[in-house]
């Protein structure tokens, strides 16, 4: 018999035993929110919880939790269908449901997010969980687990070609379910206010910090080229994500953990 892979699909009994094995629960942690014309509200939770399915179907060591749905989105609020989650609210959730496996005694937990403006509050949450229990907890977006295939497929401009509903994400999504995607409607939509200091770009952070409510550059949703986007581009990055996430839970359930020191 195969061993089951969904963490809520288990008894008890088989929980217990997981946690001996040291199996590594993984979070899939994504949002509810526009994503333009052309892409559903759910790409970023779908999106995240199908990597975590594919890898633990490699890996033997993961068991998938339910994914949270909702993230933090206040920037596309200006656009119908979004649902933000207020920061601590979300925090104070995503960490609830992390101290809970503490808890129960798994001592390594992965957090994988895919949405970007999750990434400041769950730092913030994976950070608390590693330095106030026994347990560490990591936390991966997805797209930084195969930066260099992302830069040698990519065709759109830097900075803005991949920001949101961009090349990057419609990819991966016409090769996880074209019957989600309407290429027909994708469009290329960069217009953020050109500057040297601020810009958005999944694969490179501008030197100065600043979140601005989409809909002030945007007309669509979109921030980035997903005109460029096709099921081959998505099918071998997402291939790259889903190896090195195998790759990384082996060496995460082998990594040591040593002891604290108190030098007071
Ligand atoms: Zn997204």
């Amino acid at each position: 018999m195969t061993e089951k892979i969904f963490y809520h699909e288990m008894s008890w009994p088989e929980i217990k035993s997981a946690i001996e094995k040291g199996k590594i629960p993984i979070l899939p942690v994504g949002s509810v929110e526009q994503h333009g014309p052309h892409l559903p509200l759910i790409t970023d939770a779908f999106t995240a919880f199908s990597i975590c399915v594919r890898a633990a179907e490699i890996s033997g060591d993961l068991l998938v939790m339910p994914p949270i749905y909702y993230g933090y989105s206040t920037h596309h609020m200006d656009f119908p269908g979004t649902i933000s989650i207020k920061t601590l609210n979300f925090m104070g959730y995503i960490y609830d449901v992390c101290r809970s496996l503490v808890h129960h005694g798994f001592r390594k937990i992965i957090i994988f997010n895919g949405h970007g403006g999750n990434v400041a509050p769950l730092q913030i949450v994976a950070r608390r969980i590693s330095e106030e229990t026994d347990s560490l907890c990591a936390l991966i977006s997805w797209w930084n687990l195969a930066r260099e295939e992302i830069s040698k497929l990519r065709e759109s401009e830097f900075p803005g070609g991949m920001a949101h509903s961009c090349e990057l994400e419609t990819s991966v999504m016409l090769s996880l379910k074209p019957e989600y995607v309407r290429m027909e409607k994708a469009v290329k939509d960069i217009g953020f206010p050109k500057s040297n200091f601020i810009w958005l770009d999944i694969m490179g952070q501008s030197p100065v910090y600043l979140v601005e409510g989409f809909s002030r550059f945007s007309r669509t949703g979109i921030v980035g080229d997903p005109t460029l986007a096709t099921a081959e581009k998505g099918e071998k990055i997402l291939s790259v994500v889903v190896q090195n996430l195998v790759r990384f839970v082996a060496e995460f359930k082998a990594r040591e953990v040593w002891p604290r020191v108190n030098h007071h």
